[in-house]
């Protein structure tokens, strides 16, 4: 049987050991654990590896501890938009959603835009028409709701200021969520979630849903999900560099996403990490920041959850 391999993320920035109380500390890993082994049990049965990673990302999405789903930052109108995507390295088939407000799971919604539309990327009142029409029950605000994050927005608000959670203060959380993963039968695919950054406006969307920035799957080369500071991101092109490194330089994995996270990015002046897997069920995790909330496990034996460098 071939190696299967699942790594998740829960976003990068300033995390700096002792930043965090050790009950805080704790409460992330116990939230990294469960999706890592909820998407770890999917491939483990034979499921595939589009079913790994959105399962993945439900489970941090239904965490009150990252940017995502339940939790996710405030907009400057106090509201919260989210943005999702999901790619199949095997059928390069992708579906992204952004702007959307009251799902619960916007990966799933991503994921139906794939499989259920002609279309790749659908935002706004149209993302959230077609999430009416496929039956998706709408939370509240409250559901959505999180003290802390209303906090971070209340420090900012009717401020040009916008924030992404990676330069925070003492004890305070982020986290972007992603996961990848490489199935059974050698397949591929990633995942990505965000509710942005905090007091954003304009219809502000990062690199997240934006296939080939933040997210990218080809079974030739790799599936990866990025977090970091969105625009440079998108500007990079930096799911899609790594492929393009591995495919066009003949670089493997590691070589390549560590060129993207530490040279690359860092030259335009981004910041964040990245998740990789290849079809060996290779595993990539690099970060330029302080820490990422990070795991991954695969057959081979390899089993990792981490927050600091
Ligand atoms: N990349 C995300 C964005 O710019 C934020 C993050 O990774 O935390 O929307």
């Amino acid at each position: 049987m071939k190696t299967i391999s699942i790594v998740i993320h829960g976003g990068a920035g300033t995390l700096r050991k002792g930043m965090m109380t050790p009950k805080k500390e704790t409460a992330y890993k116990t939230a990294l654990q469960l999706a890592l082994d909820s998407g770890y049990s999917v491939l483990k049965t034979g499921g595939t590896a589009v079913d790994a990673v959105e399962k993945a990302v439900t489970v941090l999405e239904d965490s009150y501890l990252f940017n995502a789903g339940k939790g996710s930052v405030f907009t400057a109108d106090e509201t919260h938009e989210m943005d999702a995507s999901i790619m199949d390295g095997n059928s390069l088939n992708a579906g992204a959603v952004s702007l959307i407000s009251g799902i619960k799971n916007p990966v799933s919604l991503a994921r139906d835009v794939m499989e259920k539309s002609e279309h790749v990327f659908l935002a706004g009142v149209g993302a959230m028409e077609f999430a009416k029409k496929h039956n998706y029950k709408l939370k509240d605000d409250t559901y959505f709701y999180d003290e802390l994050r209303h906090q971070q927005w209340l420090e900012i608000k009717d401020t040009d200021n916008f924030q992404l959670d990676h330069s925070l203060k003492k004890d305070s959380k982020f986290g972007t969520v992603g996961a990848v993963a490489c199935d059974s039968n050698g397949n591929i695919a990633a995942a990505t979630s965000t509710g942005g950054m905090t007091n954003k406006r304009f219809g502000r969307v990062g690199d997240s849903p934006m296939i080939g920035s933040g997210n990218y799957a080809n079974n030739k080369t790799c599936a990866v999900s990025c977090t970091g500071s969105g625009e440079y991101f998108i500007r990079g092109v930096v799911a899609y560099d790594v492929a393009c490194l591995i495919e066009h330089k003949g670089m493997n994995l590691v070589e390549a996403s560590d060129e993207v996270i530490n040279k690359r990015i860092l030259e335009i002046g981004g910041d964040g990490g990245l998740i990789a897997v290849d079809t060996n069920g290779n595993i990539a995790m690099p970060f330029n920041t302080e820490g990422m909330y990070r795991a991954c496990k695969s057959s081979t034996g390899k089993e990792e959850i981490s927050i600091y460098k």
